[in-house]
């Protein structure tokens, strides 16, 4: 197939891109660089089966795709809200546009939406059906509101146009090709286990998370694209929920130093808890993730070890 990934030279996307080649597509990847770096599709730009397109999503787009995953969007916090406004219109225009190529050719539209749109959740653990509770005029509304209205088009092309939709909720993904300067809670602790510095924790520390390898993450994609039947959403990510205390601890184990944890101020709005139920998606494609913390996290580690030594 030929297969377009907007948001193709950011984390997610360049993983999911290196996946689809392998598997034997062609991939055209469309992407501002506002967020991702050329050096991460650096190795697929010789291939024929790869096609680099500059170019930002909240204008029109057409190609001639049989799939479209759209992933175009700044996912870390530092950097959606550094431009709120552009956020947010990344993610209502991206998708309307995306949609509308969707609509247009009949090919299938996989939306990456995220458990923001949960919000700070009164549900634990989030299922598909809880509807989330999230501040509509805070810092993080950029996104969370973005993605929300992201995913009510994609039901709305659905049920107005019947628009091949499929919707995934993406749990925190963490591996290699991360930006060091993201400003993610695992590439900041990494970055700082592997200079020597002490590892930022915002707040007390207690606030939790579930972590998936972006390997892991790849194969839910590719299956909620491929397996399913309905738009869903389905939530994507892995169950195993830790406190950002506790993953400070685990990372300085992995990276072999000793264990130094630096408290400073929470920011506004951070969610206190947050485990998706995938149960939707393992019944519907018996999809589950396989990859241990660990063992994700020393994959991580060697590839930070690399990008710092290449960008010294
Ligand atoms: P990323 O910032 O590494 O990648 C996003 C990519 O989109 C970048 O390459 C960036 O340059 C590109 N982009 C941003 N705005 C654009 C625009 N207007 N036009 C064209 N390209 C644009 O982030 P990521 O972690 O790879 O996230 C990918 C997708 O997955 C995002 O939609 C994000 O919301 C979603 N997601 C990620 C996570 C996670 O933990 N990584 C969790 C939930 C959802
Ligand atoms: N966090 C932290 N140190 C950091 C970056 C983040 O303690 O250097 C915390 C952050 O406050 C949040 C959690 O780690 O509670 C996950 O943050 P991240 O930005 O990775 O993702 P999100 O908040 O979007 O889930």
């Amino acid at each position: 197939m030929r297969i377009l990934v907007t948001g193709g030279a950011g984390f997610i996307g360049s993983n999911l891109i290196h996946r689809l080649l392998a598997d034997g597509h062609v991939v055209v990847c469309m992407d501002n660089l506002s967020t991702g770096r050329l050096n991460n599709i650096k190795a697929f730009l010789d291939s024929r089966d790869f096609e680099f397109v500059e170019g930002d999503v909240r204008t029109p787009y057409a190609f001639e795709v049989d799939q479209v995953y759209n992933l175009a969007c700044p996912a870390s916090p530092p950097r959606y809200q550094a431009d709120p406004i552009g956020t947010t219109m990344t993610s209502v225009l991206g998708t309307k546009h995306a949609l509308e190529l969707g609509q247009a050719t009949g090919v299938r539209v996989l939306q990456a939406s995220t458990s923001e749109v949960y919000g700070d959740p009164e549900v634990h653990p989030q299922s598909e059906e809880y509807v989330g509770a999230v501040n509509p005029v805070g810092q993080r509304a950029c996104y969370d509101e973005g993605k929300r209205v992201a995913e009510s088009l994609c039901f709305d092309f659905h049920r107005q146009f019947g628009t091949d939709v499929r919707v995934a909720r993406i749990f925190n993904t963490y591996g290699p090709m991360m930006d060091p300067d993201d400003g993610r809670v695992i590439s900041n602790m990494v970055v700082a286990a592997l200079q020597g510095l002490k590892l930022p924790v915002y707040g007390s520390g207690e606030q939790t998370r579930s972590f998936c390898f972006v390997d892991d993450l790849v194969d839910g994609l590719i299956a909620i694209m491929n397996q399913t039947v309905e738009v869903g959403p389905y939530n994507v990510g892995n169950p195993e929920e830790r406190s950002i205390a506790e993953v400070g601890r685990i990372v300085a184990e992995v990276v072999g130093t000793t264990v130094s944890l630096e408290f400073t101020a929470l920011p506004v709005d951070d969610p206190k808890r947050r485990r998706p139920d995938i149960s939707r998606l393992t019944e519907a494609t018996g999809w589950k993730p396989s990859r241990t913390f660990q063992e994700g996290l020393a994959r991580t580690v060697d590839y930070f070890r690399r990008e710092l030594a290449r960008e010294a």
